[in-house]
């Protein structure tokens, strides 16, 4: 292991265990992965701690592989690596085609899948895509390991349910049930835009919907799931997506603006289906 001595330190493991036996002797060790959240965090003058995990180098973190149904996506996977894999192209195309959204080729390069889920910013495009999959979010520490729903590891407003000493190792994936995968975001412009919104839905017998930007955690809309299920008009579907966000004004855009979106791409993916 080497450690960097400055007014930041960095600790740099050789392997996983070495980085778990870290983070179990200092739980304030901080962990980065492809930092660019964190140096948007240090730009602004608001980087929090000063000793730093870094993930980067352990390889194993990254591999992208199917373990029989289940798709399973290290934490250090790019989005550039995600976009590209056959697997996840094969299996999952709403994940390759929101990596293939995500800022642009320098931030795809960099940004890890684990670090998207551990920012837990309510415009995080993955997370809407995470929720319809119904992924699980393996955590791994010196303790040991443990899996929690990804609705339920992001616990609140850039909260996550990541204890002391814990890293996501990865992302587990089980196959969807048939159906068309739709994912739409809506930024200023096409590339290196903050979602307005962000949408994933699966269209099928069991329709499943989840919208990002419009409430302080992306949503899985279980009430507008229920209306398409059961034969509801797209009206209908638009009136229960409504009563299930909250948008708020701010400076990328406006309540009734992400609404309008929000049920526009609704109707766009259920429309005739
Ligand atoms: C110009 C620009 C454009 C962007 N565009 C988009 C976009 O279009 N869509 C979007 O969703 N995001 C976007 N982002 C945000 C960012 O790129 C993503 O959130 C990215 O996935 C973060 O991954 P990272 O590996 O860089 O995380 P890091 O910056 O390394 O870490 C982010 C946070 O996660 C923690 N962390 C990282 N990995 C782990 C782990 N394995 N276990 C535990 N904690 C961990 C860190 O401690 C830190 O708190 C953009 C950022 C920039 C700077």
């Amino acid at each position: 292991m080497r450690t960097a001595a400055s007014d930041l330190e960095l600790v740099r493991p050789d392997s996983l265990e070495e980085a778990l036996c870290a983070l179990a002797a200092d739980p304030a060790l901080r962990p980065i992965a492809g930092a660019t959240d964190l140096f948007v965090e240090a730009n602004a003058g608001a980087l929090r701690g000063r000793r730093f995990l870094d993930l980067w180098p352990l390889r194993e973190l990254a591999r992208i592989e199917a373990n029989g149904d289940m798709l399973s996506i290290g934490a250090l996977a790019t989005f550039a690596r995600i976009a590209r894999a056959e697997l996840v192209r094969a299996r999952l195309p709403l994940l390759a085609e929101a990596a293939r959204q995500i800022g642009g080729l320098q931030i795809q390069n960099r940004a890890t899948l684990g670090g998207n889920i551990a920012n837990a910013s309510p415009a995080a495009d993955s997370l809407p895509v995470l929720m319809v999959a119904e992924a699980a979010v393996v955590l791994q520490s010196a303790r040991g390991e443990r899996r929690l729903p990804i609705a339920s590891f992001i616990s609140g407003y850039r909260q996550t349910a990541l204890a002391d000493g814990e890293i996501i190792a990865a992302i587990e994936i089980p196959l969807l049930p048939e159906g068309a995968q739709r994912f739409r975001k809506v930024g200023a412009r096409a590339a290196q835009a903050i979602s307005k919104v962000v949408m994933a839905a699966l269209v099928g017998p069991v329709p499943r919907v989840a919208v990002g930007s419009v409430a302080p955690v992306p949503l899985r809309l279980r009430r507008t799931e229920a209306v398409l299920a059961a034969g509801g008009s797209l009206a209908e579907a638009r009136q229960a997506l409504q009563e299930e966000i909250s948008p708020i004004d701010d400076l990328r855009s406006t309540a009734a603006y992400r609404l309008r979106v929000a049920q526009n791409l609704l109707e766009s993916f259920f429309a005739g289906g």
